[in-house]
């Protein structure tokens, strides 16, 4: 529910929604008028020993927890809180007057004026923005899971466009570095991505050519192009819950996104993995990462923040991801995945922490702020915690499958990633791993298809001849 901070002064708060509909725009376009004129007639009448009446706006686009759990379902919905009350009346808003709004408040106003000069003009409309009263952004808002997927390409197919090829290298052929870090990047995308997502047609193409596109820029460019329509189905925004109406938001929440992605499918798709599984194991995992975020990540704060945390065994990753190398325990996988949580708490407890300074408060976070900065919140996963508010791993861990891991049974699909020095850098490299790929998965289906057919004749008996058979 709405709950404004109680305040000293009567308040009005108008959740909206902000809309492309031709019909609603125009109707809210109206209501934003009407509010503002309402407001400004409602202060004008006040008496002057009277503290002045607040009116918010709240776009629930942009906000939606809010009106999700304040229930609205009509827009707009306007709540009337009284001075020093956390109590409200709702309002209609077809009958709502400035005598109305001040009956709802239990104030007085004095009689209208007869000339009124209150008509909405230039300045005072753009002055009025709907505001963020409530601090809801510091939640995160619930987002779809094709939403979640559809921000996280994105944000790899923006990363491939503006953070691989960098201007201050001059746009330069990838050094031998680089081409690692990039190589270990793709491959570890194309073994724990889920199976079925388009995002493979793109990612198997780069690896496919990955000599071309790591020597030019517009090699990749073109890649890329090539497959933006199948990927993300010609949609090429963030969530609004991703992005806030801003791209470099969309870009990391998205990029965060793709990362805890990767963090379930090593749970997930560990075992079907053929060849060099020594690229398999948490602790490879986890410094692919971390060398991707410094190589390729184009945002200097979070850069500095990643690697100066994971350079000194940041929230003890160094003893965690000791995996043994053969039959490493089941629960050892599931440890990339929390780690990367609580990192992406640690940089939310910072950001709310920065808030806090920015808006002159205490540089230590408080306890109400750290929950609020925590993820998943109460409401979004109950279980998540116990009675005495302590996380709760194994549904932490369901929450993040839940949240980051397509629904349902997952089509099982053996992957094959070659040796790193098994790589030759020619152009025809790509052509010799596919044909490999592609004779190792005909070898393989023979092989289930032989075993199938012997299973059927010794449980049938099919092979034995029948007396008539003889002659
Ligand atoms: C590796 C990395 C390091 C960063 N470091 C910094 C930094 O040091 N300073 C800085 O200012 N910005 C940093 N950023 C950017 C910052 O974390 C946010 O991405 C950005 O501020 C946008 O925030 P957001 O509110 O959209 O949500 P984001 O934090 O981007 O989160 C996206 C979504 O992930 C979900 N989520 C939130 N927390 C978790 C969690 N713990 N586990 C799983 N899912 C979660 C929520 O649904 C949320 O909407 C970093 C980004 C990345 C990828």
């Amino acid at each position: 529910m709405v709950r404004p901070p109680r305040n000293p002064s009567a308040q009005l708060i108008s959740l909206a929604l902000a809309t492309q509909h031709h019909d609603m725009h125009r109707h809210c376009q109206t209501f934003k008028r009407e509010y503002i004129a309402l407001a400004k007639e409602v202060n004008h009448r006040l008496p002057d020993d009277q503290p002045k009446i607040n009116f918010h706006a709240i776009s629930c686009s942009a906000y939606h927890w809010v009106c999700m759990q304040s229930n609205v379902k009509t827009f707009p919905a306007i709540f009337a809180f009284k001075a020093n009350s956390g109590e409200f009346r709702l309002l209609k808003e077809e009958y709502i007057t400035a005598d109305s709004i001040a009956e709802a408040l239990s104030v007085q106003l004095n009689a209208p004026f007869i000339e009124n000069n209150l008509e909405l003009e230039g300045d005072g409309y753009d002055e009025f923005r709907p505001v963020d009263i409530l601090g809801a952004s510091s939640y995160s808002l619930t987002r779809t899971r094709d939403a979640v997927f559809n921000d996280a390409a994105l944000s790899f197919m923006h990363a491939l466009k503006t953070g691989v090829f960098s201007v201050k290298e001059g746009r330069q052929a990838l050094n031998s570095i680089q081409r690692e870090v990039f190589s270990n990047w793709i491959d570890l995308l194309y073994w724990t991505l889920p199976p079925t997502w388009m995002l493979h047609t793109l990612i198997n193409d780069i690896r496919n050519n990955i000599d071309s596109v790591m020597s030019s820029e517009e090699n990749l460019l073109f890649m890329v192009e090539r497959h933006r329509d199948v990927v993300n189905g010609g949609n090429m925004k963030w969530s609004v819950q991703c992005s806030k109406s801003d791209d470099r938001a969309g870009y990391s929440c998205g990029l965060w996104s793709l990362f805890h992605i990767v963090s379930i499918g090593v749970i997930e798709r560990h075992r079907a993995v053929l060849g060099a599984r020594d690229q398999v194991s948490t602790k490879f995992v986890a410094q692919t990462v971390r060398n991707y975020v410094e190589q390729f990540f184009d945002c200097a704060v979070c850069k500095e923040y990643f690697l100066e945390m994971f350079d000194r065994c940041g929230f003890n990753h160094c003893r965690r991801f000791k995996q043994p190398q053969k039959l490493p325990p089941r629960e050892s996988w599931a440890e990339f995945a929390m780690w990367l949580w609580e990192v992406h708490n640690d940089v939310n407890v910072k950001l709310v922490e920065a808030g806090s300074q920015r808006e002159g408060g205490n540089v230590g976070i408080s306890k109400r702020k750290s929950n609020l900065s925590d993820w998943p919140t109460v409401k979004q996963c109950p279980s998540c915690r116990d009675d005495k508010g302590n996380w709760k791993k194994d549904a932490i861990l369901r929450h993040l499958k839940k949240e980051y891991w397509p629904a349902g049974v997952q089509n099982f699909r053996f992957v094959v990633l070659k040796k790193k020095e098994e790589t030759s850098h020619d152009e025809s490299s790509g052509f010799v791993s596919f044909f490999l790929e592609n004779i190792f998965y005909l070898v393989l289906a023979a092989a289930i298809i032989m075993w199938s057919k012997r299973q059927f004749i010794h449980f049938t008996g099919r092979h034995k001849k029948m007396d008539q058979d003889y002659v």
